[in-house]
């Protein structure tokens, strides 16, 4: 099996230079651990990569990205950079990498850590067990549908953006759901609207003929209207959600907040030879440079990556509970924080995760 793998650490702006780091210094410790050997390639990207070179996605760091076998990236955004085109935006690195390496599947786990409970919103007895996985489809729908814009009509302006997916893109993902739901509790809700939008009718239908090649795996379908009513509801009947590129946006921002912390959730994205592990959230300015931000949901792609890149899925659960056991010895970060633990910065977290994996 191989055992030597490359990365390309792309940090970004905010506390993604602060959060990478410590996810470096995880992957640097399992390595040892596993007799993994990784290197570590940085590049720029996002608000510093425009500071830089002048656009957000240079080639230099799209070239270090395709040669790598795996992308991990901290964050990218901030103020100084809201007032630019959009064209020129930092956000528009993250669909550039997207398109370049072909990935058109983007998986955000939502589990809800047990010590964690009370960062959330709702009440013990709905979101206790929570542990779901939304697929979203990434790089069709309505984001990127033709035609598009904004042009005059009669005596005001008119605002189009387009729906569209073939049955290619539809099949790819559904087989993305299916094969994750295998490593899961085997079962898959296709969620569309198809009672309303064509394209969703088509999506239906393909999700049911893919579904032929998965006996083992059971499926169901819900409107997107009511899905998100039932993540609200009862969000242990989901195991694996597969969906559209404009709901999974929502439905997955939605799932996240079932569990409380922002600071907590990795997410996966793939389909092409290179994938890529991010956190969900943004580059948070407000705390940016303070030692304040929570490295664990980069810490934890970290560990998506060593099971979906690499195929370490043993390293990867031993991240998993090292973070666990992190928890269980009340430390946290601010964000997390709550009565009778231990308040410790981003640099602490990090290490205290590596110092569990050591003694493990
Ligand atoms: P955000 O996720 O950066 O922050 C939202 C809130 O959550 C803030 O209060 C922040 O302090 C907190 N937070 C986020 N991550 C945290 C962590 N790891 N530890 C502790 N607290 C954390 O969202 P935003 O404020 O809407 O956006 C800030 C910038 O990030 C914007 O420029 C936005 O465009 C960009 N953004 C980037 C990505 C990305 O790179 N994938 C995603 C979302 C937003």
């Amino acid at each position: 099996m191989k055992r030597n793998f490359s990365i390309a650490v792309l940090p970004g702006d905010g506390i993604g230079k602060e959060i990478v780091p410590e996810a470096v210094k995880v992957l640097e410790a399992i390595g040892q651990l596993h007799g993994l050997a990784f290197s570590f390639q940085e590049a720029v990207v996002g608000g510093g990569a425009i500071d830089q070179y002048g656009r957000p996605l240079p080639d230099e760091t799209l070239a270090v990205a395709k040669k790598a076998n795996a992308v991990l990236l901290g964050a990218v955004g901030g103020p100084k950079w809201d007032g630019l085109d959009s064209s020129l935006r930092p956000e528009k690195a993250l669909l550039g990498l997207r398109e370049a390496l072909g990935l058109y599947a983007n998986l955000r786990p939502a589990r809800l850590f047990p010590q964690l409970i009370e960062a959330s919103t709702l009440k013990r007895e709905v979101i206790e067990g929570t542990d779901l996985l939304v697929v979203r489809e990434l790089t069709g729908g309505i984001y990127f549908g033709e035609p598009r814009g904004v042009k005059p009509y009669h005596n005001e302006e008119r605002g189009i953006n387009t729906e569209v997916y073939t049955t290619k893109e539809i099949a790819r993902i559904a087989k993305v759901a299916f094969e994750a739901a295998r490593k899961r509790r085997r079962k898959v809700t296709s969620v569309d609207k198809a009672n309303v939008l064509e394209s969703s009718a088509l999506w239906r239908k393909v999700v049911i003929e893919v579904h032929k090649d998965f006996p083992d795996i059971e499926l169901s379908h819900l409107y997107v209207d009511n899905c998100a009513m039932q993540l609200i509801r009862n969000p242990k009947q989901f195991d694996v959600i597969v969906t559209t590129n404009l709901f999974g946006d929502i439905l997955s921002d939605e799932a996240a907040m079932l569990t409380g912390s922002i600071g907590m959730l990795p997410s996966a994205s793939v389909g092409g030879r290179t994938a890529m592990y991010e956190p969900i959230h943004g580059s948070a300015p407000d705390i940016a440079g303070q030692n304040k931000a929570n490295p664990l949901a980069t810490i934890l792609s970290a560990a998506m990556m060593l099971n979906y890149s690499f195929d370490q899925e043993k390293a990867a659960d031993e991240i998993e509970l090292a973070v666990l056991g992190v928890l269980d010895q009340g430390y946290r970060t601010g964000d997390i924080l709550s009565a009778g633990t231990k308040l410790v910065g981003t640099k602490e977290m990090g290490e205290l995760v590596v110092k569990q994996l050591m003694k493990a």
